[in-house]
Order: C-alpha cells, then structure tokens, then sequence
C-alpha cells in the first residue's frame, strides 16, 4: 500500500462542528475545547469563524475565543472569513491564517451566500487585498467537488476551473470538500490524480463529511495517490443539522487509523480522545466516533 509517512490534520471541532450544534456553548467550554486539542499536539485547528453574529449566533464569541486560547507554539489557529468585515476581525484577533469558501456548484454557492461561484470570486479579491497587505496566508475551500445534493456530480473540469480560480487569487493552498458526504474512494481516487497532475506544486488539503460513512475510505483512497492533509473534527462533531446526519470524519478514528497504519501525525491519540470524551460532554450529544466507545486496538487485551 503507497502512504505517505506523515499526515497533516487540521482539527475542525471547534469551527465545522460547533456551528452545527443548536445550543450555544458557553465561551468557557470552547476555549476548554481547543486548549485541550491544542495539548494533544495537532498542528492546525480551526478556532473560529468571523461569519456575522447574525447568520451565525452560535460563534457570535469569536473574538473572546481567539484572544483568551493558549497558543501552543507548533499549533497554527485558522478562521474563516466570508468578506473583508470578517476579514479585519481576523486580522485584529491574530488569526495565524484564513480561510475564504466558495461552493463549485453554482446552485450550492446560490443557496449558501447569494452569489454565483464566479461572483464568490470577484467578490472575495477584497479579502485576498487585505490578507496581504497584512502579510497572513490564506487558503481557499472550495465545497461540493465530489457532488452537490442540488445538481450532483462535479464534473472534474469544473473542479480544476475552481482551484485555478482560488490560486489566481492568491491562496497558498486548498481545501476540497464534500460538503454532504457524497464523495466515494474511487471517485476520490480518479479525481485526485488528475487534479494532483494537473497542479503538481499545489498543497490539496480534502475536507470529507461522513454522512454516508465513507470518510476513511476516501481519506485512504487519497492517501494512495499522494495527499497528505486532511480535516477532520473531534468526535465527528458537525455535519448538517438534519436529526441523524453525520458530521465531519471524526478525528480520533482517522488518527488511530494512520497510526495503526504506521503512518505519523505528531497527535498524542490519548489526549486526543479524552478530547472527544470533553466534546460530547460540551454538547450534550452522542457523537459518532468509534475509537471512543470501543478503546485503541492495542488497548483490546487489557479491557473487559
Ligand atoms: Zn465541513
């Protein structure tokens, strides 16, 4: 099996997966959340979003949140920024990186800010300006690739149109995502190989929802032909706020994988897990992970 000796994740618990849950949590509660994720040694966490209070309650405390975390030297902070306003409030909580989203489905783009995927772009050269000046990196997501639930497939050229498009503005890197879980491993497969073809020198990071449950399926399909990064959210927190769904692929099941599989990450699994124990106590939910109820493989001797 080809796989590459490291991995890099980037923890969305406290972004993807906060903004999914109802209730608001108390801004003590998140900042325990990512000080404890920051222990476990990941090396990026998305910390917040600067999405207006108004669209989004649940993170309206982003600021609070950014100035009082422990800023673990090693660990990078990321937030997403819709617009310049989002933009400056970045800048001013000192936000280590941003990162601006688009959909590739024009009709998806349409439903999630008013605005077709090319005038996303238009629209977000302002925010690319201001990053700049202030010399912070930014990465750009581009949602739907492996399907949209409006118009399905995505087509591969549509994709490729999508990452030119982010890397003419200015985005050091990109973030791919199945938005609802429709991507499967050989699609990932077929996909990733042209796209890694076709951008050789670009960092592709993939952002799988495992409404469908086959988040770890993709990410190992991915592996295969090359890519190394991924998202992932502690205790599979997030995903869509419809009764049942899935969220993100869990983060302490996508860890104990790659390390069963020898392949490195730099995370204490550990801590991580005590992590996904905290996060479902936060909540108040029934997260989906796995590895928490059952125990690591090496711990199956000494339980029970
Ligand atoms: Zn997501």
């Amino acid at each position: 099996m080809n796989l590459p000796e490291r991995v890099i994740i980037c923890e969305q618990g406290a972004r993807d997966g906060i903004q999914t849950v109802p209730a608001f949590i108390p801004t003590e509660r998140k900042i325990e959340l990512i000080d404890a994720l920051s222990d476990t040694g990941v090396p990026l966490i998305e910390a917040a979003s600067f999405v207006s209070a108004r669209a989004l309650p649940q993170l309206r405390d982003a600021e609070e949140v950014m100035a009082r975390i422990k800023r673990r030297p090693g660990t990078r902070y990321t937030v997403i920024v819709p617009n310049a306003t989002g933009a400056y409030r970045a800048l001013a909580a000192g936000a280590d990186e941003m990162g601006v989203f688009l959909s590739a489905s024009d009709t998806h783009n349409q439903h999630n800010v008013n605005m077709s995927t090319r005038d996303s772009i238009t629209a977000l050269a302002e925010v690319m300006d201001i990053a700049k000046d202030a010399g912070i990196p930014v990465y750009g997501a581009a949602g739907t690739i492996f399907g949209c639930p409006y118009e399905g497939d995505m087509p591969p050229e549509r994709v490729a149109w999508v990452m030119e498009e982010v890397l003419n503005l200015g985005c050091y890197r990109v973030v791919l995502g199945d938005t609802t879980g429709m991507a499967n491993p050989r699609q990932v497969e077929q996909l990733m190989s042209y796209l890694v073809d076709r951008f050789p020198e670009t960092p592709i990071s993939l952002h799988f929802h495992d409404n469908r449950g086959m988040g770890l399926a993709n990410i190992l399909a991915a592996m295969q032909v090359g890519i190394s990064r991924f998202d992932s959210s502690v205790g599979g927190l997030g995903g869509s706020p419809t009764p049942g769904a899935m969220g993100n692929v869990c983060s302490e099941d996508l860890v104990h994988m790659l390390h069963e599989l020898g392949v490195e990450t730099g995370i204490d699994l550990d801590k991580l897990i005590a992590c996904a124990r905290l996060a479902g106590e936060l909540t108040g939910k029934s997260l989906p992970g796995h590895v928490v109820k059952a125990g690591k493989r090496s711990e199956l001797a000494c339980a029970n």
